[in-house]
């Protein structure tokens, strides 16, 4: 089981290459990176994402981690929903994390915790949140299988765990193609015109066929000690998301 990814992309790299390898893309589109993914996806982001909401617990005092949070999209969501003060939205990068600052300011949400961290070695204590989210940050992530034991360890008893990741299995197969030329052909010309930086979306593109397939992940997760895992996938297979549970 692949519990380590040692790509960059397609290139071959040691942890600290790829570390700094998806530090340098996210730095560098952090400006540009919403408007990106409303193009990117054609705003079908946002149903992936609202799917994401609607197995969130709707409990006002909620105790949320959202990991590799970014520009806060998937935090202030929850707060929306749960009206939760409780809600900490962590990220390893700094410019991701100033764009979501500015984000929460400007909706006027000031009781959110904003927090520079690796989802590989979280400073939180164990069991310390009702719920932990990860919208498509893990495929960024070098030691999976270390990432989900912090989520894991992270977790009350009770907990749910929730990954929302582009899936590099698409269905029917035949799409394939057309996906391809559409990720390869098109992404990273129009990322490169938006954000300045067409070998970013490069990445992301390769990034996506290098990731472990939804049933791998659910091993992995179950492997990271997650019980009762369940997944489900989107929009013809290309996005895949993973539920389950510390118990
Ligand atoms: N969750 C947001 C969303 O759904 O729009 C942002 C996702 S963005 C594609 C991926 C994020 O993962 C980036 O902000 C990046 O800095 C973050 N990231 C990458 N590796 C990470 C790590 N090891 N720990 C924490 N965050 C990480």
């Amino acid at each position: 089981m692949q519990s380590t990814q040692e790509t960059f992309g397609y290139q071959k790299a040691s942890r600290e290459k790829r570390d700094e390898g998806v530090q340098r893309v996210f730095s560098s589109v952090a400006k540009r990176y919403d408007i990106m993914n409303d193009l990117m996806s054609g705003g079908l982001h946002r149903l992936w994402k609202a799917r994401l909401l609607s197995e969130v617990p709707k409990k006002a005092d909620l105790k949320a981690l959202d990991v590799a949070g970014g520009t806060g999209d998937i935090a202030f969501r929850i707060h929306e929903k749960t009206g939760s003060p409780n809600i900490t939205v962590c990220d390893r990068n700094p410019e991701m994390l100033a764009e979501g600052r500015t984000r929460a300011l400007n909706k006027g949400i000031t009781n959110m915790t904003w927090q520079e961290e690796d989802a590989q070695a979280l400073s939180f204590a164990d069991n310390s949140f009702d719920l932990y989210t990860i919208s498509f940050g893990l495929r960024n992530v070098t030691l999976l299988l270390q990432a989900l034991k912090e989520a894991h360890r992270v977790l009350k008893i009770g907990g749910k765990f929730m990954c929302l990741e582009f899936s590099p299995e698409l269905s029917p197969s035949g799409l394939q193609k057309v996906y391809d030329a559409y990720s390869f052909g098109i992404i990273p010309r129009v990322g490169g015109m938006v954000t300045g930086d067409a070998a970013a979306y490069q990445y992301l593109a390769e990034s996506i066929r290098v990731f472990p397939k939804p049933e791998a992940l659910a091993t992995l997760m179950r492997e990271a000690g997650f019980s009762c895992v369940r997944y489900e996938t989107m929009t013809f297979g290309t996005v895949a998301l993973h539920i389950c549970h510390k118990i």
